[in-house]
């Protein structure tokens, strides 16, 4: 026992040397290949040119990628949202699909944190104030069969690059709910309806919460989230990896 343990030391000790020596080649997030200037961009100059980045003209509430002249997409005229403004670096097609499916299916967690910092760079190209950082939560039956909650995996990482708490004891999901991809977006409301809690209300009293998920389709979620979250926080702040950019169509 003790010489496995001794040797395991080893291995750890003598990996950080190598590691330190001949430092593994950085991959794109997006397509693996090798990248030499980490620094600027966590992807490959290919991507940079071809992933689905939301930096075409967008609703100025939800981010949602618009196609008229307006300032502010159907779904937000219609439909007042509870959070003050959600903000997505990337659109939910192609590569970025593929990555938001890999950290919620494959156990691919070390993905967080490349993602995180692609968010954290669209939160900065915003003036958000925030205090607290608060995961999108997962029913107990889905952490069980998952094992972890990838939301709280970006807020994490969020909370590093920011130097903010992040805090998971906020909110809870009380309700099972369907899969709101097979629900059309009347039925998604509904479906979501009492589903969230807060059971930490002092963490977030008088706050300016950034509220943390994988990917926003309808916004329901988020909706749903922010609006059991407005009760108490001053702000909610929306944040997610990839947004649907058919959103209103
Ligand atoms: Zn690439
Ligand atoms: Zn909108």
């Amino acid at each position: 026992m003790k010489f496995q343990s001794l040797k395991d030391k080893l291995h750890k000790f003598f990996s950080g040397v190598l590691e330190v020596l001949f430092p593994s080649k950085i991959k794109c997030m997006f397509c693996g290949r090798e990248i030499f200037d980490y620094e600027k961009q966590p992807y490959c100059d290919s991507c940079a040119k071809s992933a689905p980045f939301n930096n075409a003209k967008r609703c100025k509430i939800c981010d949602c990628e618009m196609y008229d002249d307006g300032e502010i997409c159907d779904g937000c005229k219609d439909y007042a949202k509870h959070f003050d403004r959600a903000v997505a670096p990337m659109k939910y097609e192609g590569v970025a699909k593929t990555l938001v499916l890999k950290l919620k299916n494959d156990n691919a967690l070390y993905l967080a944190d490349d993602m995180a910092r692609l968010m954290s760079e669209r939160l900065n190209q915003e003036s958000f104030n925030f205090d607290v950082i608060v995961p999108v939560p997962l029913s107990p039956k889905s952490l069980k069969a998952r094992k972890y909650n990838q939301a709280k995996l970006l807020a994490d990482a969020l909370g590093k690059i920011f130097d903010k708490t992040v805090d998971d004891s906020v909110l809870i999901k009380i309700k099972e709910t369907k899969h709101q991809k097979n629900l059309n977006i009347s039925q998604r409301k509904t479906n979501l309806h009492g589903a969230f809690k807060i059971q930490n209300k002092r963490a977030v009293f008088g706050k300016n919460v950034l509220l943390v998920d994988d990917v926003v389709t309808t916004g329901a979620t988020a909706n749903e989230c922010s609006s059991v979250l407005k009760k108490y926080a001053k702000r909610v702040w929306v944040v997610c990896f990839a947004r649907n950019p058919l959103k209103n169509k």
